[in-house]
């Protein structure tokens, strides 16, 4: 950019992932703003898009809450069956030295997750009523995208499955409610993921603290 540029910053966007800057144009409701040079979605404005990404939230909350809890997997062998929640799996590691292992994987499957959708709520509810920001909405939306890389239930979902198929020779292997509950999971926080259109959030975070 030229810096004696007559166009003020709140007028221009920067796409979040190839640097490229562009005047803003806001897209109709409906319509997308996607970066020229790669392609990235900038902006996607919908219409009670906030009160869906928290529903969706909210539904995320309870699945992971009982996806902890809920048998994962039963394993029958030589007449003896075996079911086991992933707090189980967990806390099996939890004496040794696979402690440290135990805890980053609950983190990544679980509490990640479960931070991420928490933040969501706290930032959306408050703008979908049109009232202040909660305090710290800012930093708490910052965090929120922060932890994105580092939220892996699919991963685990996917890695799971694998090694079931694999042991399904040796055992009776069968999926408990929480791998269901784990699925369903990875396919809503994807749709949240998509619906959340991270401008207009920042936007009206923006509106509310300077006015
Ligand atoms: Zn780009």
């Amino acid at each position: 950019m030229d810096q004696s540029s007559p166009i003020p910053l709140d007028k221009l966007i920067v796409c979040t992932h190839c640097d490229a800057v562009f005047t803003l144009e806001r897209p109709q409701v409906g319509q997308r703003a996607i970066c020229a040079r790669c392609g990235t979605v900038l902006i996607t404005p919908r219409r009670k898009a906030g009160l869906q990404i928290i529903a969706v939230s909210f539904a995320i909350t309870i699945l992971i809450i009982a996806a902890t809890v809920f048998p994962f997997l039963s394993i029958s062998a030589a007449g003896t069956t075996n079911s086991v929640s992933i707090l189980d799996a967990a806390l099996a590691f939890s004496d040794g030295p696979l402690v440290a292992l135990a805890l980053t994987t609950a983190a990544l499957i679980i509490f990640v997750p479960l931070a991420r959708v928490l933040l969501t709520i706290y930032v959306l509810v408050p703008i979908v009523l049109d009232r202040p920001p909660a305090r710290g909405s800012t930093q708490a939306f910052r965090l929120a995208e922060a932890l994105r890389p580092w939220s892996m239930a699919e991963i685990f979902v996917l890695g799971c499955a694998v090694a079931l198929i694999k042991i399904s020779d040796l055992a009776d292997v069968a999926f408990g409610p929480a791998f269901w509950m784990f699925s369903g999971l990875v396919v809503l926080v994807v749709v949240q993921d998509n619906f959340l259109c991270r401008w207009s959030v920042w936007k009206s975070l923006d509106k509310t603290q300077t006015s």
